[in-house]
């Protein structure tokens, strides 16, 4: 945790205030102050208000379920990537990774969507649960200091998908679906807005990509080898910006 990430809740004083008040905090990260980072009275930690800005908690408080900080919020959140991320949903484990790293890199609008070779189970998946599913967003956030929290979209029907959103949804963007089987490789430091698409487990079938194709998306490789999703996403986004 390099950025305690601070809720509304948490303020007993300044809740209103951008620049800072009191907070007062229990459960998780209360216990990562005291045992990880070992803080006391006097320290100083990193915190950012969610949606909001960053700065220092100097700790006023501790006891055995508890600590008060008094925070000075200074600076703006880095800036988010320019990019939505539509990715086939993966098994839930994959999932929460895939969740945490995208946050972590900055990705601020992901559509995780059905295909062919999603397996039906994975939309029972208890990590899409609307409480749980902040919870590898909230994980990114506070790896990476950083306050945004992404916003997270769900489609079950890839048809409809296609045919009526996605348009709209990549318009004035470069859109490109990464699939190991393409021709051209997946381009470098791009200039402007990217809808980038990412496939299941198992890959597109040869329908899904003539679909997206349909749809202006261009088919990019990251070279022979075939990588997970959870590296394939990081390696694309660290070559796209
Ligand atoms: N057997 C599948 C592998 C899918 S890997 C297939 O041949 O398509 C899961 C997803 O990760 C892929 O759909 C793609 O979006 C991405 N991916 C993995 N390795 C890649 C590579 N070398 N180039 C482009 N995309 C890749």
């Amino acid at each position: 945790m390099n950025l305690i990430l601070l809720f509304p809740d948490d303020f007993v004083e300044g809740a209103g205030h951008e620049d800072g008040g009191i907070v007062r905090l229990t459960g998780r990260r209360c216990r990562h102050v005291q045992e990880i980072q070992r803080a006391e009275v006097g320290d100083e930690l990193c915190v950012g208000r969610i949606g909001g800005r960053i700065g220092r908690g100097r700790v006023i408080r501790i006891d055995a379920d508890l600590l008060e900080m008094e925070v000075r919020l200074e600076r703006e959140p880095p800036a988010p990537l320019p990019v939505t991320l539509l990715l086939a949903l993966p098994r839930p484990l994959v999932l929460k990774r895939v969740l945490l790293g995208a946050t972590a890199m900055g990705v601020k609008k992901i559509l995780l969507f059905n295909c062919n070779r999603v397996e039906r189970s994975f939309w029972n998946s208890k990590v899409l649960r609307e409480d749980a599913l902040p919870v590898p967003l909230v994980l990114g956030l506070e790896q990476s200091v950083d306050t945004c929290m992404p916003e997270v979209l769900l489609r079950t029907r890839f048809k409809s998908l296609v045919e009526d959103e996605l348009a709209d949804l990549a318009a004035g963007t470069l859109r490109l679906v990464a699939h190991p089987e393409a021709a051209r490789p997946c381009p470098r430091e791009v200039e402007g807005r990217v809808t980038l698409v990412v496939g299941p487990e198992g890959g597109f079938v040869p329908y899904e990509i003539e679909q997206l194709e349909g749809c202006g998306f261009s088919p990019v490789a990251l070279g022979e080898r075939i990588l997970r999703v959870e590296s394939a996403v990081p390696v694309l986004l660290a070559r796209l910006f």
